[in-house]
């Protein structure tokens, strides 16, 4: 595997990833009765709450403290003032978020200390204030995810009596993911606490009355009771520690961590099935065992047309990572495999799963998707598998999109998309099969008319013959 960064350009052309706090938004819309605010100027919330829109098909309400020029001037303390009372009062949260963005981090706001003050001045009780420092400039969506876990985490968590539940801590996956996640772990009978529960309140049933606030995520009380956990099951092997919660709930409460990869494929979900049998005594149910068996059928099935896939994985590491080997295990080796973010992790944990690769992997780290189409063009790509902002190779390489993770917004359905599980994977693997076949037999005569008429007419003759 050969590794690339940016490092040597000083220009950026569509990032392979979004911006710190749109990352950091996410685990609060996780969180019952949870409430967000950007502090920093109205654009940006406008662009995340649109973004995250598109993507889950759901209102989107996030606040914003609006600094204007002379709160660039003069601190911004007054804007988040009024804007942390004006929530309270439309919204009545329990728990509210407060995310920096570019600008409250460059005229050094020290939000913490803000939010400390709004707490003691206005004598409240009953609600939690959660400020989190992410810089659009400070890591990508995906380091804002991550940190306002930890956060979320380091200022919820209380010093409670052991349990015997076990904490499950997830990435940035649809909420079809998480539902099937809690399924699995009912299946084997193992009580937990899952953080952040998106499954509900960013794919919401139609209901009335509406509701400010979606119903559903993880309560605060269970957060609280965290440190009481058997384990910590976190799907984090890319994360880095500064960044982990479940490292938090190791060092600050030792609760015993299983990092685990997000459960694609067989190997990685056996993994996770292994570990809770392990952690509540119970066998995986029959059920699980048919659909682990439908699994390698599909596998079965599917496995000779993914070998003539050449394929690019990009977006959030932690998925590209599930993804990648996902694919591998099914004989579809990638040729590259890149993220917006600058991890280290992803590099050492991809080496051993495209050890057998037939032709070198190429990781593109903190790349944009000029890099990426450079790469696909030079290797061969056949398909690509990733978020929307993908479907520029589609536009301008012919290389067909399957659409996995964060964001999807120019089709419908993303917070559907299920890949994780034997039946997830089932499924992703079929989207990913079935696009290789569609576009070779679309592709197929094409190619074929122009390899013949290109040829001369002896040469014809010859081929028809
Ligand atoms: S990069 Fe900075 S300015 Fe742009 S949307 Fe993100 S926080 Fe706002």
């Amino acid at each position: 595997m050969t590794r690339e960064t940016t490092a040597y350009r000083s220009v950026n052309e569509n990032p392979c990833n979004m911006c710190m706090p749109m990352g950091g938004i996410l685990p609060f819309k996780g969180i019952e009765e949870a409430m967000v605010i950007i502090h920093g100027s109205q654009g940006c919330s406008t662009y995340m709450r649109r973004h995250i829109a598109e993507h889950y098909n759901e209102p989107i309400d996030v606040g914003s403290s609006s600094i204007n020029e002379k709160g660039t001037i003069y601190g911004g303390a007054q804007n988040l003032f009024q804007a942390l009372d004006n929530i309270r009062k439309v919204y009545q949260p329990r728990l509210i978020g407060i995310l920096t963005s570019c600008l409250a981090e460059t005229i050094g706001e020290d939000v913490e200390g803000i939010t400390r003050f709004y707490l003691k001045q206005r004598d409240l009780e009953g609600i939690s204030l959660i400020a989190v420092s992410t810089p659009g400039y400070g890591g990508t969506h995906s380091e804002g995810y991550w940190l306002a876990v930890k956060k979320i985490v380091a200022g919820l968590a209380e010093n409670t009596e052991k349990h015997d539940g076990i904490n499950v801590i997830v990435p940035n996956l649809s909420p079809a993911d998480i539902r099937e996640i809690k399924r699995i772990l009912k299946l084997m009978g193992v009580r937990y606490t899952l953080l952040p529960d998106i499954s509900d309140t960013l794919d919401r049933p139609i209901a009335r009355p509406y509701t400010k606030i979606p119903p559903g995520g993880t309560s605060i009380e269970s957060i609280r009771r965290m440190p009481g956990a058997v384990a910590t099951v976190q799907f984090g092997v890319t994360v880095e520690e500064k960044l982990s919660p479940g490292h938090y709930l190791q060092t600050e409460f030792g609760v015993p961590l299983y990092n685990l990869p997000v459960p694609m494929g067989v190997e990685a979900t056996d993994s996770l099935i292994n570990l809770l049998a392990q952690l509540s005594g119970n066998n995986a149910p029959q059920s699980l065992n048919m659909e682990r068996g439908r699994l390698l059928d599909c596998m079965v099935d599917s496995h000779k047309y993914n070998a003539q896939g050449c394929g690019a994985v990009f977006g959030d590491p932690e998925l590209v990572y599930a993804a990648a080997r996902t694919c591998a295990e099914n004989g579809l080796y990638p040729a590259v495999v890149a993220t917006g973010s600058g991890t280290a992790n992803l590099e050492k944990m991809l080496g051993p799963v495209l050890a057998d690769s037939p032709q070198q992997a190429r990781l593109l780290k903190e790349t944009d998707f000029t890099q990426i189409r450079e790469a696909c063009r030079e290797t061969g790509v056949n398909i690509a598998i990733g978020h929307s902002d993908g479907k520029f190779l589609t536009e301008k390489e012919g290389i067909p999109l399957v659409r996995l993770g964060f964001p999807i917004h120019d089709q419908v359905g993303g917070q559907r998309l299920l890949s994780v599980g034997y039946t997830g994977t089932t499924m992703f693997l079929d989207r990913v099969t079935n696009t290789i076949l569609e576009h070779k037999h679309k592709n197929y005569r094409a190619v074929m008319y122009r390899k013949f008429y290109r040829k001369t007419i002896s040469e014809r003759t010859a081929l028809k013959r």
